[in-house]
């Protein structure tokens, strides 16, 4: 895979030419990349066929970005499970759950022992009577526990939204920089854009608001893929596992597994004993000589799939025709294309965190920079 990786660097160089070349050359160049490019996602993950776009980057510079649609109900996974139903359910009838930097198993006995498990005698997520799980099982109910004022009745809830529940046709298009562009100033964190994309074809999110989440008195599982539902951008990862990355015992450095917003390229994790494990910077990346700068990503524990971005990151757009001027967060106005405030009420960006949605919200014009969660 290896020889994969310098092919996706070479991609991007390529591209980089094609914009300052000759217009008659241009189209050639950018059909090949795009081609390449496109032939790394896995078949039927994207919606149509990437393009390169011109694009403006979160600090201003004005580049070629590749724009990438996926699905917000991606028919590449099998979703969930994620809430056990009962107390007597074994670890296949439900997700995972990060604490203390590793992966619970969400089984019925986990739920039954919360309040042991987090020394707090507040959680009753079942039924004493009957062993039931309180689960939010209509779309209702997942929007009203997902709320950031989460409804009085869904405290003491697995929140669970289903992929029945995704608006029909609903996608995310990601423009991303065909060279990456460093940042000048580089956040402490993810922003609520996400991470990346995998070529498995799914959004890669930013922490999950886990001591929001917790504070209700709330679980928002992941399933064995580390993917979750909400309403608003669908189906989309809090941990990546062994299902978005291959078995890395073939390919040595650990598989591109995809890119980031800021047009780095995502390498599964590497092992803790390695030495090259050592060397990766607060955001998770390193330079190497034959990658050139990368990441990889963090344990599936670790609520992190990367620290922070050390370049500028493009755009996520609802409308995937919508131009990309991320410097615009910057702005009072906002950048076109992204979704309105109002659309989704799980992910009202005025409030503060919960239930797990509020990492995807998008940006609304008052809320340009919201509080990190
Ligand atoms: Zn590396
Ligand atoms: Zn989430």
């Amino acid at each position: 895979m290896r020889n994969a990786t310098v092919i996706a660097h070479a991609l991007f160089v390529v591209s980089l030419v094609s914009c300052t070349s000759s217009p008659e050359t241009k189209p050639t160049a950018a059909a090949f990349e795009l081609q390449a490019f496109a032939s790394r996602f896995e078949p039927g993950a994207m919606v149509g066929a990437p393009r390169l776009v011109d694009c403006t980057l979160s600090e201003g510079h004005t580049t070629t970005c590749v724009s990438v649609t996926l699905p917000a109900n991606p028919a590449t996974f099998e979703m969930g499970p994620w809430c056990p139903a009962h107390i007597a359910d074994g670890a296949d009838r439900g997700g995972i759950w990060p604490h203390d930097g590793r992966m619970h198993d969400v089984d019925g006995l986990f739920i039954k022992n919360l309040p042991t498990f987090y020394n707090d005698s507040t959680w009753q997520l079942y039924d004493p009577q009957t062993g039931v799980v309180n689960v939010t099982d209509t779309p209702e109910a997942c929007a009203a526990a997902a709320r950031p004022d989460v409804d009085p009745r869904y405290h003491n809830y697995c929140v669970q939204c289903l992929a029945s529940y995704i608006t029909s046709g609903l996608t995310n298009t990601y423009v991303i920089p065909t060279q990456p562009v460093a940042a000048s100033r580089v956040a402490p964190r993810v922003g609520h854009d996400g991470v990346g994309i995998a070529y498995r074809g799914v959004r890669l999110d930013a922490p999950a608001p886990v001591d929001d989440i917790l504070s209700a008195h709330t679980l928002a599982p992941f399933d064995d893929c580390g993917g979750h539902v909400n309403p608003a951008v669908g189906y989309h990862i809090h941990a990546v596992t062994n299902c978005i990355q291959k078995d890395t015992a073939e390919t040595g450095h650990g598989t591109a597994i995809g890119v980031a917003l800021d047009g780095y390229a995502l390498h599964s994790r590497l092992d803790a004993g390695s030495p090259l494990a050592v060397d990766v910077d607060a955001c998770g990346g390193h330079t190497t000589g034959v990658e050139g700068y990368h990441y990889h990503v963090g344990d599936a524990g670790s609520n992190a799939i990367l620290g922070c971005h050390k370049g500028q990151v493009g755009c996520v757009l609802d409308d995937p025709n919508a131009s990309c001027d991320a410097s615009a967060l910057q702005r009072p106005n906002g950048p076109p294309g992204r979704r309105p405030q109002g659309r989704a009420s799980a992910e009202h960006p005025a409030m503060t965190g919960q239930a797990g949605y509020t990492t995807h919200r998008r940006a609304g014009p008052m809320h340009a920079l919201p509080p990190l969660d």
